[in-house]
């Protein structure tokens, strides 16, 4: 078997199977053993009979005595199999699997792992995992056993088992492309080594030798990629020199309120790269609400009033028209155009805006990512902003830098990381951190509930409402499908309107409806004629309503913290009292954790990094956090030791062959080059 053929040549792959772990994204062989289990259960505590713990996950070794029985009990269907390993005799039963009657033959050994449940007199363990002893290695029982993130349709039993045989039947084949220096520097093991044994561990030692190569394998090429496109990006390039005038004093006179010092600071260190004859990079962080926006609108001010045209980009199309309407209510007063453009607008309204781009009439561009498209030409672009910039991919980041001549470059993003982390992240960019609020603002009062408050919570809402303010309530449904979520949000909007909510204007918000359909809804619960917003997360990022007091969030179990913080975001934009009611049955751990966190506290550095420890590897810098790819098995809260390694190894590839053309480099280069498929980097 060839690592490069399809997954359907291994054994057991039929049709359906395939279907499953092509939604899986599982297409070749190697695809497959590349799939790192998720975490791992220690079933190498191997119990008699006698000695089961009740009410627990117990592994233990019996033989089958006698036939199975089927009882039938209202629509199920129960096997139960008497199990004995010469201590006691105890009986295993599933459920609606009748077919296991001829699974089990009397006289066989198996281990089972299972919950030994003690009720009402009653023993039995209910539904146990099993594997017949035969001679040979065991997948599951007596040992350290996998578990892998998988779609429904394949059980974790089935799983492992192709991962087995896959493994067995592609021993050595992989080869090694971190380069023999840094696998020898860092003291790697051999990368066949590594992925056999992040499966089926042959102890303690082999697993921690095989996960630290992993890590290190996965990171060092994320930061290889890094430093490769910082370099790419900055490689002798002049910058346009925007000189510092006075002209912010008037444009700030005409926003209204006065600058906080991390504006200012902000701001400063803007006008610095402006002038500085380099090309700006810089990622400005700063929690919801901190003001990123007054810092855009300045910045963008003063290169259009040195005649360089602006741009600013924004994730979603309800967003960039919010910041369009802003904008222009302040630069009209000055006499700027500004113009809106995105990828469902009307042909001739494009082409309109297209022209005044491209003959620098517009003078202030903004958009969603249709302002980074091909067919855009801009007359005289000199400033580039991203609003946002975690919804936003590396690649994005990379063709922004690519417009235009080269014009300055700012990102924005309002979730913090701890800062260490960001140095070597986003190692391609300068930081700023807006790291104080606005004055007046109260803090939000944040409660954690069940779904028996509801009519607690229906009751404050309408109070509320009653003293003219306005609430969110985002449910997401509990299977993550847009077609689900939509529905999800439809329903419970008419429930309230059916019911609690009769007198009052519900609206609802979703990711399926026209891109004027949300823009008419948004402006109306902009205007306060709508009362209570149904919503799905596209409010998520951004909004600006600080009328809003309420956030109400049903199914809270569904989001991670930094994602609650951001809808928690949506509201305390105001100097009135707001609130995040928090909803969830969840007995989960880790979720009754967030809502802990929560409560406790509103400061996004401390959230983000509770985020990074209490979510397993890959998830919390996912491409939708951060915009930098999903990491598959480095935790880069528990890895930082790794990180710092494979950062230092990484610097020293690039400084030796930046353009990887060193024979013991070439297989690294194809790595990079993956990496950057879809973006204009050519290497
Ligand atoms: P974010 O950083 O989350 O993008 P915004 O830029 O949307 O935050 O600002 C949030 C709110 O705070 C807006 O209503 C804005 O007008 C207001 N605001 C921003 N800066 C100040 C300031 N210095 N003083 C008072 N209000 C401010
Ligand atoms: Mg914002």
């Amino acid at each position: 078997m060839q690592l490069s053929s399809s997954v359907s040549e291994v054994h057991n792959v039929g049709k359906q199977r395939l279907l499953y772990l092509n939604k899986m994204d599982i297409f070749t062989v190697e695809d497959l053993i590349e799939h790192f289990p998720r975490e791992y259960d220690d079933r190498s505590d191997v119990k008699t009979v006698s000695d089961l713990v009740p009410n627990q996950i117990n592994t233990f070794i019996g033989t089958i005595d006698g036939n199975s029985d089927i009882m039938r009990i209202k629509n199920m269907v129960i096997t139960r199999v008497k199990v004995t390993d010469g201590t006691i005799a105890i009986n295993c039963v599933w459920y609606n699997q009748p077919y296991l009657k001829n699974t089990f033959k009397s006289g066989q050994k198996y281990i089972f792992t299972g919950k030994y449940q003690h009720n009402y007199g009653k023993k039995q363990v209910i539904s146990p995992e099993y594997e017949l002893l035969e001679k040979g290695e065991l997948l599951s029982g007596g040992r350290i056993t996998p578990v892998y993130s998988i779609t429904t349709g394949i059980s974790q039993k089935i799983f492992r088992a192709l991962i087995k045989d896959t493994l067995e039947k592609t021993k050595n084949q992989l080869i090694d492309f971190i380069p023999k220096s840094v696998r020898m520097e860092n003291k790697l093991c051999d990368r066949n080594f590594a992925v056999l044994n992040i499966h089926f561990p042959e102890d303690d030692d082999s697993f921690f030798i095989a996960r630290r190569r992993l890590v290190f394998e996965e990171l060092f090429v994320l930061q290889t990629s890094l430093l490769k496109m910082k370099a790419s990006v900055n490689q002798g390039k002049t910058g346009l020199v925007i000189e510092n005038t006075d002209a912010e004093k008037e444009i700030i006179k005409a926003i209204g309120f006065k600058l906080t010092n991390a504006q200012k600071k902000v701001i400063d260190e803007i006008k610095a790269d402006f002038a500085s004859g380099k090309v700006m990079n810089r990622l400005v962080q700063g929690d919801v609400g901190s003001g990123k926006t007054a810092v855009a609108l300045i910045t963008a001010f003063i290169s259009i009033k040195e005649g360089f045209q602006s741009a600013l980009m924004a994730p979603t199309e309800v967003l960039a028209k919010q910041h369009y309407y802003s904008f222009k209510s302040v630069f009209e007063q000055f006499g700027i155009k500004v113009v809106f453009l995105s990828g469902t607008m009307k042909k001739k309204e494009k082409t309109e805006a297209l022209n005044a781009i491209e003959d620098g009439n517009a003078q202030m561009i903004i958009g969603t990512h249709a302002v980074i498209q091909k067919g855009v030409a801009f007359k005289r672009l000199g400033f580039v902003i991203t609003d946002e910039q975690h919804r936003f991919g590396v690649n994005q980041r990379i063709m922004l830098s690519q417009k235009g001549d080269n014009p300055h470059v700012l990102v924005m993003t309002a979730t913090p990381i701890p800062r260490t982390l960001a140095l070597i992240l986003y190692g391609d960019l300068d930081i700023s951190i807006i790291d104080e609020l606005p004055p007046g603002r109260q803090e939000i009062e944040t409660r954690a509930v069940s779904t028996s408050y509801h009519k607690r919570i229906y009751t404050f809402i309408k109070k509320e409402i009653d003293k003219g303010r306005q609430a969110y309530v985002v449910c997401p449904s509990i299977e993550e499908s847009e077609k689900r979520e939509t529905e999800a949000v439809i329903e419970y909007a008419q429930k309230l309107m059916d019911n609690e909510f009769k007198n009052y204007k519900v609206a609802v918000l979703h990711g399926k409806m026209k891109n004027d359909e949300k823009q008419i809804v948004m402006e109306d619960f902009s205007k306060g004629s709508i009362d209570v917003l149904v919503s799905t997360t596209v409010i998520e990022v951004g909004v600006n309503v600080p009328n809003a007091t309420i956030m109400l969030i049903e199914n809270s179990e569904m989001f991670g913290l930094s994602q609650l913080h951001q809808l928690r975001g949506r509201v305390g934009r105001g100097s009135q009292q707001s609130y995040c009611i928090l909803v969830s049955d969840s007995k989960n751990k880790v979720t009754v954790e967030r809502m802990k966190v929560m409560q406790k506290t509103s400061d996004g550095f401390v959230i983000s990094e509770t985020d990074l420890k209490l979510r397993g590897p890959g998830e919390f810098f996912g491409t939708r956090q951060h915009g930098l790819p999903m990491l598959k098995i480095a935790n880069l809260y528990k890895d930082i030791d790794i990180l710092k390694e494979a950062q230092v190894a990484a610097a020293k590839i690039i400084e030796k062959d930046s353009d990887f053309k060193l024979d013991e480099n070439s297989l690294l280069r194809e790595k990079i080059q993956l990496f950057f498929k879809n973006s204009e980097i050519g290497i």
